[in-house]
């Protein structure tokens, strides 16, 4: 069996770091993977939206299944064109993909599904939006529909810059097309974590919860980036509200795309709220979330290859049951700067020193390979994974070795995990 993973960040290393350790996987090939993955695998470039690119590739290769790491290649259509030439595919195809590449698709589904969100309205015009914020009372939520590759979202407490976000995103159309249709929804109080859960159509097997932190520094403080750590287990969540995240979110999410005949193959993540006690799905992902895939999938004791295919086939078996054998904490190293301007191409140390050990895992993001030296690349670099039995060793993990790697003006948090220790 010869695996292709599509994407270039850390959660597609984690991807190739999980296959290469399959036995049933022979081989893997990344595309257009990073210089972290090209250590590991054979590279390729190719831009992963093009489907028929990728599609050569996979036939030039020979590939037999692929894995989709990223939402944009999904939501374009990558894996329906795959499917169609009869390739294996783990990653939903473009109608499942709408539950990402769609919020008004999504909130709807989630109404005819009865899963809980916030009360909303999906609003196309400025005049319908503005009634839509009369009835609300702040902080107001508005949320482009489509994919804005995290900027999409706004949290405001003024009315006023309500209107002008709005205004921007309606008539002025700054996002473009992605804002041309808007989700004004309730604000919801509480604290976010994240459901992850695989299924080949069919059934599904949770995967342990685990929780990001999006915001660049430390105390929640900062921008929005793409995500700054994770970790799982978590601690914190009892078998109660477990259950009801399973009942309330994933279990009628597999039930309702299956009632819709949409064949989803792949990772679901909800993004939850849990407000009251309760979950609440803020959004959809349909693909495991980047940094919390390079948590979940090392400390769980199975063989991904196996559960990737036998998703991908549409027959995952009764029997497969996918449980954290450790816990993971990990830390992204980024680029000064980041998550607005910064410079890449700086010389990064310390790495060899880690290599080979099965506690700490560093994963690339934005690196590549210059005369057998990593060199920085992108605004977040790499992730540091700490693995250990609990999750306070495991964070002490994470921080000494990161403590070890160094390259000009890196920045990370020191306080990854902080809410399972509170
Ligand atoms: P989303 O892209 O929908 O996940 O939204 C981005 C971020 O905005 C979330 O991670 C939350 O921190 C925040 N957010 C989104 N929707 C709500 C809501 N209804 N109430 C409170 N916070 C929200």
């Amino acid at each position: 069996m010869k695996a292709l993973v599509l994407g270039a960040g850390g959660r597609e290393h984690a991807l190739v770091y999980a296959l290469k350790k399959s036995s049933f996987v022979d081989e893997v090939i990344a595309a257009p993977g990073n210089g972290g993955i090209s250590k590991m695998v054979e590279v390729f470039p190719l831009n992963p939206v093009n489907s028929k690119e990728v599609l050569e590739l996979v036939l030039t290769q020979k590939v037999d299944i692929v894995v989709i790491g990223p939402e944009a290649p999904l939501v374009a259509g990558v894996a329906d064109v795959l499917r169609k030439e009869g390739i294996k595919v783990y990653g939903p195809g473009r109608a499942g993909a709408m539950l990402e590449g769609s919020k008004a698709f999504a909130k709807r589904f989630m109404n005819d599904c009865h899963i809980p969100t916030a009360p909303f309205d999906v609003c196309s015009s400025f005049d319908k939006a503005l009634e839509a914020l009369k009835k609300r009372t702040p902080p107001f939520v508005i949320k482009a529909d489509g994919l804005a590759a995290g900027k999409g979202a706004f949290i405001i407490d003024d009315a006023t810059e309500a209107r002008n976000i709005l205004d921007q995103l309606l008539v002025k159309g700054v996002l473009g097309e992605a804002g041309r249709t808007v989700v004004i929804e309730d604000f919801l109080a509480g604290y976010e974590i994240t459901a992850m859960a695989i299924t080949d159509g069919r059934t599904y097997r949770m995967l342990p919860l685990s929780q990001d932190h999006k915001r660049a520094y430390d105390g929640d403080k900062g921008p929005n980036t793409g995500g700054m750590g994770a970790y799982s287990p978590l601690p914190q969540v009892d078998d109660t509200l477990k259950a009801k995240i399973e009942d309330e979110v994933v279990k009628p999410t597999v039930e309702g795309l299956k009632r819709k005949e949409i064949d989803f193959r792949g990772t679901i993540y909800a993004g939850l709220m849990i407000h009251e006690g309760s979950p609440y799905v803020l959004e959809y992902n349909v693909r495991f979330g980047d940094p919390e895939a390079q948590v979940v999938i090392p400390i769980c004791d199975v063989d991904w290859g196996r559960i990737f295919v036998s998703c991908a086939g549409g027959n995952l078996e009764e029997s497969a049951q996918i449980n954290a054998a450790r816990s993971g904490v990990g830390v992204v190293m980024a680029s000064g700067g980041y998550p607005d301007k910064y410079e890449t191409g700086f010389p990064i140390e310390g790495l060899d020193a880690l290599e080979g050990r099965d506690d700490v895992i560093v994963f690339h993001s934005g690196t590549r390979m210059e005369g057998g030296k990593f060199l920085t690349n992108g605004g977040r670099v790499l992730t540091v994974v700490g693995l250990a039995d609990d999750l306070k060793e495991a964070r002490d993990k994470a921080y000494r070795a990161i403590s070890s790697i160094t390259f000009k003006d890196a920045h990370y948090r020191r306080d990854i995990a902080w809410q399972a220790f509170v």
